[in-house]
């Protein structure tokens, strides 16, 4: 029987990597330039962890999980994302005590039992980056404002940005009760998740994505109409700031984001232009979370991008931008006899940072120069009888076919100068 990939999961083979690779190389820059250093927590972490962290009304946590119970009878869960892992750290390593906020990015893999389609994986990837420890919604500006640049520097112009304040507790509390009163009547129209949002957490009724049960609660009382004063200061002044970096958006009364830790800013970025699965990123302030977690009272907020998304929406609207890995010389020798010369050669060409290739299946010389072409070479270096004999390398343009003699000196220098002219 073949074995392979798990459903949801797939491999990543170059060339395709090339294109990975360039888009986290901007990921990186871009977190950089705003002052975000990087994080990497485990893989695995206690289910706890993300019960506490995700909220145990989640669709992550009740449907999605990857859990496990491990030799010594941990219950332990592939992490579904990655916000509740920071603060873990934050916590275990008191960085709460250190210099303030504290501000970091990931990239890497994550794991939810999702149904497989395009755009949406068992393993996939998120970008994310996390500040903790300032209540100013002008950090809630700077980590918007980032995730647009991402977007820019990636080519991807045409982007909806949607935002809400998800409000603080108490708030949240007043108008649960009033979502309540006006659901109440049309209960048995909803979804049967609805049904059971209803009960646990009637707010993620609004974040249903069944057109049906947004019929059902048409007319619905919105929070922004019940953000008492802090709280609609706050939002005010993130719109203001945005408004001022010239960063479009759009008001969402739907918008209230899957996970219980959420409070105050909320966003969402689409691509429409990516079919079914156009959220590339989402965020928002989680000042809950970190007292959630065993720790201080301590603000954070931030967001995660599905990497998949983004490569899907720079292949198919930024025309795809490939970071391709082509050779710079390949060398051909005529015997096998040469072959510790080539070896030497390709040492020297490595060690001064070029890209350098030779066979290792006996072809024919005509059949190297055919492969030296399919990697993409652009010079050749021919090691034959007389070569050896008189010292030199034939030196060939894979372009025009011209050649030229170089002294073993001088090789290192001309391949050098030939792959910096044209
Ligand atoms: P969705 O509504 O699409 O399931 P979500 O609200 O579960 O998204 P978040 O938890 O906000 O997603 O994760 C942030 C981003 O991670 C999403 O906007 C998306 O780009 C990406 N993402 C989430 N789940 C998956 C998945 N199963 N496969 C690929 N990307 C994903
Ligand atoms: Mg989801």
């Amino acid at each position: 029987m073949q074995i392979k990939a798990p459903r949801g999961t797939y491999d990543i083979l170059p060339p395709d990597t090339g294109k990975w690779q360039h888009v986290e190389a901007i990921l990186k820059e871009t977190a950089e330039n705003f002052g975000y250093r990087e994080i990497r927590t485990p893989i695995f972490e206690h289910t706890e962890l993300f019960e506490r962290g995700v909220g145990t009304s989640t669709d992550i946590v009740t449907k999605e999980m990857y859990t496990f119970r491990d030799k010594s009878s941990r219950s332990l869960t592939l992490r579904p994302e990655n916000t509740a892992s920071c603060a873990r750290a934050l916590i275990e390593h008191s960085i709460y005590s250190g210099i303030l906020p504290a501000k970091w990015y990931y990239i890497g893999p994550m794991f939810r039992y999702d149904r497989p389609q395009t755009g949406r994986y068992r393993q996939f990837h998120q970008f994310g980056v996390e500040a903790f420890g300032s209540n100013n919604p002008y950090l809630d500006a700077e980590v918007i404002i980032l995730l647009v640049e991402v977007l820019k520097r990636l080519g991807l112009n045409d982007y909806e940005l949607h935002i809400n304040s998800v409000a603080c507790p108490r708030c949240r509390e007043v108008y649960r009760k009033k979502l309540v009163e006006h659901i109440a009547p049309v209960k048995d129209k909803l979804c049967s998740d609805c049904q059971t949002r209803y009960e646990q957490n009637p707010l993620r009724v609004l974040d249903c994505k069944e057109d049906a049960c947004h019929r059902a609660i048409a007319g619905y009382p919105t929070l922004f109409e019940h953000l008492c004063h802090d709280c609609a200061r706050h939002y005010a002044t993130v719109k203001e700031a945005l408004k001022a970096s010239h960063i479009v958006f759009q008001h969402d009364d739907n918008l209230v984001r899957g996970l219980d830790y959420y409070t105050n800013t909320a966003f969402e970025i689409h691509i429409p232009g990516i079919g079914a699965q156009s959220a590339v990123g989402g965020g928002g302030r989680y000042n809950g979370l970190v007292a959630e977690c065993g720790g201080p009272d301590l603000p954070g907020i931030g967001f995660a991008m599905g990497i998949e998304r983004l490569l899907l929406a720079v292949d198919t609207l930024a025309g795809g931008e490939a970071n391709e890995s082509k050779t710079d010389v390949f060398i051909s020798i005529m015997n096998d006899a040469y072959e510790q010369q080539a070896l030497e050669l390709l040492t020297r060409l490595r060690l001064a940072g070029i890209r350098a290739e030779k066979d290792y299946m006996g072809r024919s010389g005509r059949a190297q120069m055919k492969y030296a072409d399919k990697l993409g070479a652009r010079l050749a270096i021919i090691i034959g009888e007389e070569e050896i004999a008189k010292g030199f390398y034939t030196l060939r343009d894979m372009r025009g076919k011209e050649q030229a003699k170089i002294g073993g000196q001088d090789i290192i220098n001309s391949v050098k100068h030939r792959l910096a002219t044209a």
